[in-house]
């Protein structure tokens, strides 16, 4: 049952058909972790805890620098210098006091243990650590929500092979000796900071309706590609491969 206070907090998407109270109550009991607190990080926290996930990680060794504040939006100019992870827990917790929220001011690599979480973002930056992200969620059986974003360009997939083995992974579709590298670095090739913010919210978006929708068809399989200079949204539908180092077994 939620209390009064959760019900006004939430009473905009309570709303909403086949979400209900019952959909709030189950992302107040959600894990979530998310995997780098830049530009697809801060929209990804600001909307979980405004939206009543109620258990997030956040994790993420950098730290804000003048040139992270064109798109990484929760930073600000008095943050430079300060630790992203830390920093966009205290934006979140002045949002929505009401939710557990923590932070992780170190790498994320193979041996971070995700069991205990139900949900994971990959808002990190670059293929190693989407790589890593992808494992992990394959291995430990999580929904993994990942996002990208450069220049003008962003990316959106829903990752759930190890809940099903009829989806691909990511590293089905983006293999490891591929010679074009599936990400390209900000810091090389540039972003428009909108186009992080629309693939951060589109993350949440979909997270939440894994989570809390009833009734509800899964994006997951298929790879949303969004090009912010024409306004078109493709959606493609991937296929697994069945010699997939991380998904095949
Ligand atoms: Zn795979």
């Amino acid at each position: 049952m939620l209390n009064d206070d959760d019900l006004n907090r939430y009473a905009r998407q309570v709303i909403i058909p086949n979400f209900d109270e019952d959909g709030q109550e189950k992302l107040l009991k959600t894990k979530c972790l998310i995997v780098g607190a830049g530009g697809l990080g801060c929209p990804v926290a600001l909307y979980s805890s405004a939206a009543g996930f109620g258990h997030i990680e956040i994790f993420d060794y950098d730290i804000v620098e003048k040139s992270n504040l064109n798109r990484q939006i929760a930073h600000k100019n008095k943050d430079i210098g300060n630790n992203k992870a830390e920093n966009l827990v205290k934006e979140c917790q002045l949002i929505n006091p009401s939710i557990s929220i923590s932070s992780k001011n170190d790498i994320f690599n193979e041996t971070v243990d995700i069991s205990d979480f139900d949900l994971i973002f990959d808002c990190s930056d670059n293929p190693e650590t989407k790589y890593i992200t992808n494992f992990l969620s394959h291995k430990c059986k999580k929904i993994l929500i990942s996002g990208s974003a450069v220049q003008m360009e962003g990316q959106l997939a829903i990752w759930k092979s190890g809940l099903s083995r009829d989806y691909p992974c990511y590293e089905c579709i983006f293999p490891k000796t591929s010679k074009k590298a599936p990400i390209t670095n900000c810091r090389e090739s540039g972003i428009i900071g909108p186009i992080t913010g629309l693939i951060g919210s589109m993350q949440v978006n979909e997270a939440i309706k894994e989570i809390a929708l009833n009734n509800y068809q899964s994006t997951a399989g298929n790879l949303f590609l969004y090009d912010g200079l024409t306004q078109n949204l493709e959606k493609i539908k991937l296929m697994k491969n069945h010699k997939c180092p991380v998904c095949s077994n």
